[in-house]
């Protein structure tokens, strides 16, 4: 089953406004099995927007649409679509007695344009907006004169704000692909995260013994990002979940120790997850990092159970004064050193009262370096009851860059404490 995906509005080709709706739809249709083939993007202008349908209209099993359905001048889809497939509109009174009791709950009267958002084009299956007023449109469009054979084509028009689009795809259009289209193929797809491995070596490892798993339909990708690299295995077909599974042990066994998990989840919710599990506190002292660390632990939900404090100690004042460090370790070593990050991680877990202190001090740069320590050397320590840990590590790029890949190491420290694995570990060579 093949998908085209169409989202309109000028903000997304004026760079004003991300395009959030590409990543969200493709990845849910990819999950559910469904094969995106294109995507593509178009203004406000009913040309476009029907020029780009009927393109779609003319390979894909389903057209999709988003945006352009509220009532204001530049939301045209409803209107440009129906002209186009010579649909009539007519007013639906379901529609329209929701759209009333909308306004009536804020205690305002139903603009006249609101109206149009009541239009259906006949034939149009209405797919209800439970947190809005705009309803999505599915059609049929059968037979379909833009297809070879006029193989018919679905055609859904969703709204653009993304907390309407979200719940109206989950409730109503997964339930009408199925009912539509069928079953698809049976798809199956896993991801196995990593860290610390660089990507031409997470390749080198696992290519060569994947490569006969690929020859047999086993889709292999790698998606690397400052600090990970995510290996992803996915397979359709009756034989999927085998392929998959076996990718899936050889993946594994290659890569052990790296893999932060296999699920659908983000280094900081396995680390507040762990500490849960092992009824641990985790406090904070940072540097270069810039509360980025803090950051990441406190967007996952339950941190609080975990997460005691987070300290931004950036000057050698802060360091000795607020986490204890001495004034005599600061000159001898300087503030980025291994000796003022294990004080820094003994302070901050000491101040907090946590059982674990992890501390990160570093050179962001551009300026800053020195011959011994370069522009991207970090020191990052974890302290417990009964002992304390440090690491070195260079990053010599841009501060963003710097800081992603220091709170991502800072994490993986702690995770691998927690393990009992080595803190040090190097990255397993080419098989
Ligand atoms: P409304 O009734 O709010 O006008 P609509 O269905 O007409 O809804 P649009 O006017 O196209 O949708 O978009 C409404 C808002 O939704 C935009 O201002 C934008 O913030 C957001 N939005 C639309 N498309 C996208 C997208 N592809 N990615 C992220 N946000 C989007
Ligand atoms: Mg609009």
């Amino acid at each position: 089953m093949t998908v085209e995906l169409i989202n309109t509005g000028a903000e997304l080709l004026l760079g004003r406004t991300l395009n959030r709706h590409q990543q969200w739809l493709c990845r849910r249709l990819s999950d559910l099995g469904y094969e995106v083939i294109r995507q593509v993007t178009v203004a406000d202008v009913a040309g476009a927007i029907c020029d780009a349908v009927r393109e779609s209209l003319g390979r894909a099993d389903v057209v999709m649409t988003t945006g352009g359905l509220g009532p204001t001048s530049d939301d045209l889809t409803r209107q440009s679509v129906a002209a186009m497939l010579g649909r009539p509109l007519h007013p639906d009174p379901a529609v329209l007695a929701h759209i009333q009791a909308v306004f009536q709950r804020l205690n305002r009267s139903l603009p006249d344009m609101v109206r149009v958002q009541a239009l259906v084009p006949e034939g149009a299956e209405v797919l209800p907006n439970p947190v809005g007023t705009a309803p999505g449109l599915a059609l049929v469009v059968d037979p379909n004169p833009y297809r070879a054979g006029q193989r018919r084509s679905l055609l859904i028009m969703l709204p653009g704000p993304p907390r309407e689009l979200h719940p109206m795809f989950d409730g109503a259009v997964v339930p009408l692909l199925a009912r539509v289209l069928g079953q698809t193929e049976p798809y199956v797809c896993r991801t196995l995260r990593t860290t610390g491995v660089p990507e031409s070596l997470v390749e080198k490892r696992i290519g060569a013994p994947l490569a006969p798993m690929v020859r047999e339909g086993l889709d292999l990708g790698y998606c690397a990002r400052p600090g990970e690299v995510d290996v992803r295995l996915s397979a359709r077909g009756s034989r999927a979940q085998a392929l998959v599974s076996g990718a899936f042990e050889v993946v594994r066994e290659a890569l052990s120790s790296f893999i932060y998990t296999d699920q659908e989840e983000e280094l900081e919710e396995v680390l507040i997850r762990l500490l849960t599990e092992r009824r641990l506190t985790l406090a904070l002292a940072e540097s270069c990092s810039g509360g980025l660390i803090a950051h990441r632990l406190t967007d996952v939900p339950g941190a609080s159970q975990v997460f005691l404090a987070g300290m931004v100690t950036y000057s050698n004042p802060a360091k000795h004064q607020w986490l204890g460090v001495s004034e005599t370790i600061l000159r001898e070593h300087g503030a980025v050193s291994a000796p003022v990050a294990r004080a820094m991680a003994e302070g901050v877990r000491r101040a907090a009262g946590a059982d674990l202190g992890l501390a990160v001090t570093g050179i962001a740069g551009p300026g800053g370096g020195t011959e011994a320590k370069p522009v991207g050397t970090v020191f990052l320590a974890v302290a417990w009851e009964q002992g304390m840990e440090v690491v070195e590590r260079h990053h010599p790029w841009d501060r963003a860059t710097f800081k992603q890949v220091t709170s991502q190491q800072a994490l993986e420290l702690v995770r691998r404490h927690l393990l009992g694995l080595p803190m040090n570990e190097k990255p397993p060579q080419a098989a």
